[in-house]
């Protein structure tokens, strides 16, 4: 259809035309600083960090676990004590950013203020990260769910905004209405691993089981610490019958 072509090229033009107009405009009404320590940037350029805290992040990746990608300092890939018992239900979990600042600060934002000013720079991280690669094309990408409770306070799932922007080729397959979280927990934060663990427990469950059967499921969280909200979720997946469970969390607690 030439019609539409010259349309559609048309309106690209007009795009590059408003942003070669806007950007410089931009920058010199808004100009760029770093997320982290506000010191000025000399671009408006992802990420949205200084060089000082840009050398602060660390990507996790081997030597680590081959299945919850639990990091070690070093030697080779091998099964951590919590895999070689098997305690996970997932088959993989890997994080694209260590929890450490500037990543910390860019989350708790993110969570706890409502500020998605750093989610561009977070998920242009995540997209580059080498942990990654490791997850296979997934059917459904189901991030996290909040209670509804949780969700009329925040106003918004952090999990969910984090799948949106790291994994923009899977928007069509991102599903919110299958897993559920059903009873109200309380924050895991303050809680050690056994606390958190019966916390959870019973916690989610799934709308219609039937749509997770033979599926290879990514779920989506923001930090793994020590992976028992995933691991959660990963059970009630399992019991249906999920062919292949992997997580993707923004960070990972080391
Ligand atoms: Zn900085
Ligand atoms: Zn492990």
């Amino acid at each position: 259809m030439p019609v539409r072509k010259r349309a559609s090229g048309q309106t690209g033009l007009m795009r590059k035309n408003i942003r070669f107009f806007f950007e410089p405009l931009q920058e010199l009404i808004f100009p760029s600083s770093c997320l982290e320590c506000e010191q000025r940037l000399p671009c408006r350029e992802l990420p949205l960090l200084c060089n000082d805290c840009l050398a602060d992040i660390s990507f996790p990746c081997s030597p680590c676990c081959p299945c919850c990608g639990m990091p070690f300092s070093t030697g080779q890939d091998h099964f951590c004590g919590l895999c070689l018992k098997k305690s996970f239900a997932f088959d993989l979990a890997r994080a694209a950013l260590h929890y450490t600042k500037p990543v910390t600060s860019l989350i708790g934002s993110l969570k706890f203020n409502g500020t998605l000013t750093g989610l561009a720079s977070l998920a242009y991280l995540a997209r580059n990260a080498p942990g990654r690669k490791d997850l296979h094309e997934p059917d459904l990408v189901l991030p996290v769910p909040l209670h509804m409770q949780r969700l009329r306070q925040r106003k918004f799932n952090q999990a969910l905004v984090i799948g949106k922007a790291c994994f923009p080729d899977y928007r069509s397959s991102i599903r919110v209405d299958i897993l559920i979280r059903h009873r109200a927990t309380a924050p895991q934060t303050a809680l050690n691993g056994t606390e958190r663990r019966k916390n959870l427990s019973g916690a989610f469950s799934l709308t219609n089981p039937d749509l997770v059967k033979n599926k290879m499921i990514l779920l989506v969280d923001d930090v793994f610490t020590t992976g028992s909200t995933v691991n959660e979720c990963a059970k009630v997946l399992r019991r249906a019958g999920a062919k292949r469970i992997e997580v993707f969390t923004v960070a990972r607690a080391i």
